[in-house]
């Protein structure tokens, strides 16, 4: 941590990073002090995590010996707005080779408990073993300034209980915490891939209601179910931080370009129905498993006639952020809002909604809410449910999962339930491994075993590069719709060049939908963490942090086959209203290039 009363900025090597490593099988917990070797130390996040497991053998992401890092960036917990995010980072149970090796990636989440682990003085938690039984991980401030104190606790009362309950008892039973937590489905990690980590957020503890931030990607909700740790409790007051100097700086996350997309503004120019109707007006929105239809149909989810339900989409957010992404919708008969129904966001609207053939607002919010009750990631199920559908329309001889098809609502319902309880693995292992098994992958909205979120591979390339996911580490997703560029030379710099800077948030701790630049994020890093740093600095650490992922990638056993996508991605569809380039030829192309540029920096990279 920096010393903020210190007159200059400091090197990254001036400073020490606070880490845990806690075994849970023996229960013990070992304490560093580390001096940082170099600015991802300093930084943290996906930078400090990749750089401690990018070499590790790991056959498998439940055993007890692999390990799941817990950290936090150089921004959370400070007072620059959004600086709040949590980063779980380790090998995947659902991103794979085609040949199974698991592959290492992370997943992020805003809320609270980020904060709190500032205010304790930890930086990083390198979670091992597996408790003897349901554990609750209390983390408290230590005495005199010393290590936080560690205690494993008895959580066999959260056993069964829906992620949100689990949160209300949490809350009655540590009030002054916050808390990462994970859903009924963790323990069943055998046959779900996908569950995730809900971060609490103060209004969720404020009101009760299910408004927590998910860590959803990747399945590390059941990296820590196969710990036994149902979930970990920071309990201290939210840190002493200063603003001083931060005024500019929180302007223009608040207020700036870069958020806009995300803020409430009128008509739809910010928010979750901004995304959601600039896909529908490119004839761009995942409708029946990716296939736009080019029809009205996923109109009946725009915001007014969600609104008209009668429901109220309120803007609410996390603490201290103005720009309030999230979209609440609450039941508002005679115009009064009353009961909260779900957390609306562009992938769970359109993945549970159009994706699946169902457009009645009241439908797709009770299934938004399912999922989240349950701890899955919404976006592989409801990718993996479109693909069941797609398959059951091809062959009603020989249907999945009861022969589920699009617009069944109440089989929808039925099938989350018991994917989410284990009961249907089929569904619950994703759908790189379910297409695998039926044979049929041309279909299958992946790569490299991460579920698409609700772009069209047909308009992004980018997908079969991105590391953790499509919107979330290859900034590649919005660029046919914003810039309508085809070109080779193009997508080969979107993709080994500006596409992976999106990677730069999960490095330092601030949100995504700050979308401020690297100049912007250099100034906050001097102001509220005395560092020294430029933004061509933070730009060659995205490379490195990039590498390093692409390195063991490759490492564990990814060929150039694993760099693809769906064959369905390449056809033509009369209904998409952007240029159709993404052909085979075209992709074949842009495959070797791609590779070429990143092979070459991998062997130009003696620090790797
Ligand atoms: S932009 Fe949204 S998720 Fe990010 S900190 Fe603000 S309210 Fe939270």
């Amino acid at each position: 941590m920096a010393d903020q009363s210190a007159a200059a900025y400091l090197r990254p090597t001036d400073l020490t990073f606070d880490r845990y490593r806690v075994d849970l099988t023996t229960q013990t917990v070992q304490h560093e002090r580390r001096v940082c070797a170099d600015l991802e130390d300093a930084l943290g996040g996906i930078a400090r995590g990749f750089k401690l497991l990018y070499r590790e053998q790991v056959a498998d992401p439940y055993d007890p010996s692999a390990p799941l890092v817990m950290n936090i960036g150089a921004l959370t917990g400070t007072r620059v707005m959004t600086g709040l995010r949590t980063y779980l980072i380790g090998y995947s149970p659902l991103k794979a080779s085609l040949s199974g090796a698991p592959a290492l990636m992370w997943s992020a989440g805003s809320g609270s408990f980020g904060t709190r682990l500032r205010s304790l003085g930890i930086e990083e938690i390198v979670l091992t073993g597996r408790a003897a039984r349901p554990t609750l991980l209390h983390l408290g401030p230590g005495e005199a300034g010393g290590p936080a104190r560690f205690a494993f606790l008895d959580a066999a009362d959260l056993l069964g209980l829906s992620a949100n309950e689990r949160v209300r008892l949490l809350h009655e039973r540590i009030p002054g915490a916050h808390f990462a937590v994970v859903g009924p489905a963790a323990e069943h990690y055998r046959e779900v891939a996908y569950a995730g980590v809900a971060i609490t957020t103060d209004q969720q503890l404020e009101t009760g209601d299910a408004k927590p931030r998910w860590c959803g990607r990747g399945g590390y909700g059941g990296v820590m179910g196969s710990k036994n740790v149902l979930a970990v409790a920071a309990d201290a007051p939210n840190p002493p931080a200063s603003a001083s100097g931060l005024k500019e700086i929180n302007r223009e996350i608040n207020l700036g370009a870069g958020s806009a997309r995300y803020r409430d503004l009128p008509l739809d120019r910010g928010g979750t129905w901004r995304t959601y109707k600039m896909m529908k007006d490119a004839g761009a929105l995942t409708e029946f498993n990716f296939h736009s239809t080019g029809t009205d149909l996923s109109a009946a989810l725009f915001r007014a006639n969600v609104e008209a339900g009668p429901y109220e989409a309120r803007a609410e957010g996390c603490y201290l952020c103005g720009i309030r992404c999230h979209k609440n919708v609450y039941d508002a008969p005679e115009g009064i809002a009353l009961g909260f129904r779900a957390k609306v966001d562009h992938e769970p609207l359109a993945l549970l909604g159009p994706n699946l053939g169902i457009f009645n607002p009241d439908q797709v919010l009770t299934l938004i809410a399912d999922v989240d009750e349950l701890g899955m990631d919404s976006i592989s199920l409801g990718v993996t449910l479109g693909y069941v559908m797609e398959h059951n329309q091809r062959h009603p001889g020989a249907p999945l999962v009861g022969g589920l098809a699009f617009g069944d609502f109440e089989g929808v319902r039925k099938a989350i339930t018991a994917t989410g309880t284990g009961r249907l693995p089929v569904v619950g292992q994703g759908v790189k491994r379910l297409s695998e098994q039926v044979g049929e992958t041309a279909y299958a909205m992946h790569s490299k075993g991460i579920e698409y979120p609700a772009y069209l591979p047909h308009t992004n390339p980018g997908f079969a590069w991105a590391l953790a996911g499509g919107h979330m580490s290859m900034r590649t997703f919005f660029l046919l719709v914003l810039e309508r560029e085809t070109g080779l030379d193009y997508w080969v710099d979107a993709i080994t060049n500006r596409g992976p800077l999106f990677m730069l948030d999960d490095i330092i701790g601030l949100c995504k939908f700050a979308n401020v630049g690297p100049e912007v994020e250099a100034e906050a890093l001097r102001v509220a963490a005395g560092l020294e740093v430029t933004a061509d600095d933070l730009r060659a650490v995205v490379g490195r942090t990039y590498l390093r992922g692409y390195a063991s990638e490759r490492r564990v056993g990814f060929t150039p086959d694993d760099y693809t996508l769906p064959a369905a991605a390449h056809e033509e569809s009369p209904h998409i209203l952007l240029p159709y380039f993404v052909t085979p030829e075209f992709f074949a192309a842009l495959r070797e290039r791609v590779l070429a540029t990143f092979d070459a920096r991998v062997a130009a990279a003696d620090w790797l």
